[in-house]
């Protein structure tokens, strides 16, 4: 996992690479970036729904990102996802909406059960659309930094060298 300062990413100070898919931005794209709820969270699910919703949103750390390397992979894997997601929900609302036309009749709750877990599915890969879940960034627990699951290597280098590797300064003896 690659962690950067939330300053930097604030401030927009990230090289034209993505960090995810290691290919030169295409745009560079004020991005609003969460963290995820912390493991523990999840216990409050049986408080009750809305205490849960009310602690992971106090306990939410928002770094908006002035200028994240958006390149060619992250637009197909958002317009691919959102595509699916859209389609699929589609889908799910048309098998609904014919099963309860059908209700009476044998295939018509099997239809209704079959589109609701269809509009799940759809939800979800609607859900993977989003700019976030496409780069694959979230702010850590404590805000400091925005952590990057799996960097690609080749941002690793180009954060490290600035745009491009450095040429030795100094006279190269073969
Ligand atoms: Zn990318």
């Amino acid at each position: 996992m690659l962690q950067l300062p939330a300053g930097q990413v604030a401030a927009g100070h990230l090289p034209p690479v993505c960090p995810r898919h290691g290919e030169p931005a295409l745009e560079m794209k004020k991005l609003r970036l969460i963290s995820k709820p912390p493991p523990w969270a999840a216990f409050l699910i049986i408080l009750g729904g809305i205490v849960y919703v009310i602690v992971v949103m106090a306990l939410r750390k928002t770094v908006n990102a002035a200028a994240w390397p958006w390149c060619a992979t992250c637009k197909a894997n958002r317009s691919r996802n959102l595509g699916i997601g859209l389609g699929v929900l589609a889908l799910g609302l048309l098998l609904f909406v014919v099963g309860i036309a059908t209700i009476d009749g044998d295939a018509g709750p099997m239809l209704l059960l079959l589109g609701l877990v269809v509009l799940i599915v759809g939800i979800v890969f609607a859900a993977r659309s989003g700019y976030q879940a496409v780069a694959g960034a979230f702010v850590s627990q404590d805000g400091n930094f925005v952590e990057v699951a799996k960097p690609d290597p080749r941002f690793q280098q180009a954060l490290q060298y600035g745009q491009a590797p450095p040429q030795p300064q100094y006279p190269q003896y073969r």
